[in-house]
């Protein structure tokens, strides 16, 4: 069994404040601090050049990659991490479409994150090959997957509702049109237990600094099927990608496995912090994880149904229907989630009118969700949120 009281002492927290926000970015595991300044002073400070092969780092994207793959159920080798998120979507994209060259339909959903979309509609325009994205509604996905798909491009886990995706019955009728399938792993990598192998998933992204605890900035990582790796082409055709890049060869031969999907220099000081991190999720069972979340996420519902009845459940009453973040549609939803804030219960807010608030069974118990049940309350109740201060919109929301 995962003691999730050992996890939780691993993290620091503010004092007195209850963080329903790691689904956006996770808080700071606390040998991290430690982690990063020894790889500035022993490794940067003492060892400078040396340090890609003395320190390790030219090795750590894919040895961190393997650490993850065992969070998202893929096979040891075919991760690896780099770069953002948003580039990772292209690349898988790009790789992804070139498996099926005669088909022109990219089919995603109307929740998928923006970023995504216009990465997919930024790639399309560039080849010019006249491909078409499809953007339908997320229960109308299947209804579309027919003889003129090419890849099926979604993000697993909706990052505004929560509402979760059947991965392996998607891919499946993915796979008996002769599409591929490419998943994005933002809110399920560390929400949940993914098993991108048993479900024969093509290609799979994800980032590290939200419920993986990298921190901000931190690397994205990229999976690529076994049965895909030696054969598809890396569109971002980066030197570190390259089969021996200190040959240093005027021609492009893409790296043998997923060392390919590389694109440049890695970043060594975010990769420090993420080794911290990944030390706590070393410990934790994922199965374990995911009923904790539940168990989580049920209370919190359960309690604000009963006493906020303003506030408008938009996740999936299903807990099999949803990741391990809960989201409430109220009108005045930025207000108050400020208000909130303000009184150290932190979630966030997702235009138009959702209040999110994500759950990590790492540091998060069922004290707090008590506690942050009765400060939302207070919050409604007595209508806070009403205040100039709170209406007031900062860039990042
Ligand atoms: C968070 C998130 C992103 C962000 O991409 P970055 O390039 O890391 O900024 C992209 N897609 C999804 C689905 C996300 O949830």
């Amino acid at each position: 069994m995962t003691d999730f009281a050992a996890t939780k002492a691993m993290f620091y927290l503010p004092e007195g404040m209850i963080y329903l926000d790691g689904n956006s970015l996770g808080p700071l595991p606390k040998a991290a601090e430690a982690r990063v300044a020894r790889t500035i002073t022993a490794e940067w400070g003492e060892k400078v050049i040396t340090g890609w092969n003395r320190a390790g780092w030219m090795a750590q994207p894919t040895a961190l990659g393997d650490r993850i793959a065992r969070l998202i159920g893929a096979e040891p080798g075919h991760v690896v991490l780099g770069d953002t998120l948003s580039i990772k979507v292209y690349q898988a994209l790009a790789a992804a479409i070139d498996l099926v060259p005669d088909r022109k339909v990219i089919l995603t959903d109307n929740g998928n994150f923006p970023s995504d979309i216009y990465m997919a509609e930024g790639l399309i325009k560039s080849l010019g090959r006249g491909h078409e994205l499809r953007v339908v509604d997320p229960q109308d996905v299947e209804n579309h997957i027919n003889d003129d798909l090419a890849v099926l491009m979604l993000t697993q886990v909706d990052y505004r509702t929560g509402r979760l995706h059947d991965m392996a019955d998607l891919t499946a009728k993915v796979h008996a049109v002769g599409a591929v399938a490419s998943w994005d792993l933002a809110h399920t990598a560390g929400a949940m237990a993914v098993d991108l192998k048993g479900c024969n998933a093509d290609f799979a992204v994800g980032c590290t600094y939200k419920y993986l605890n990298a921190g901000p900035g931190a690397p994205a990582f990229i999976y690529v099927s076994p049965r895909h790796i030696n054969t598809c082409q890396p569109a971002l055709s980066g030197w570190l990608g390259h089969e021996a890049p200190f040959a240093f060869d005027l021609d492009y031969r893409p790296g043998t496995g997923i060392e390919r999907m590389r694109v440049g220099t890695p970043s060594v000081l975010q990769m420090a912090a993420l080794d911290a991190s990944l030390d706590i999720w070393d410990q934790v069972d994922m199965d374990d994880l995911r009923t904790a979340s539940i168990a989580l996420t049920e209370q919190f519902i359960a309690g604000i149904e009963a006493q906020c009845p303003m506030l408008t459940l938009a996740s999936s009453r299903n807990p099999q229907e949803r990741g391990s973040q809960v989201s409430f549609a109220f009108e005045h939803g930025y207000a108050a989630m400020q208000a909130c804030i303000a009184r150290n219960v932190v979630g966030d807010f997702r235009a138009p009118n959702i209040m999110r608030f994500g759950f990590c069974p790492l540091f998060i118990d069922a004290s707090d969700v008590d506690a942050a049940i009765n400060v939302i309350t207070d919050v409604m109740t007595n209508r806070l949120w009403d205040h100039p201060d709170y209406k007031r919109v900062s860039r990042v929301t």
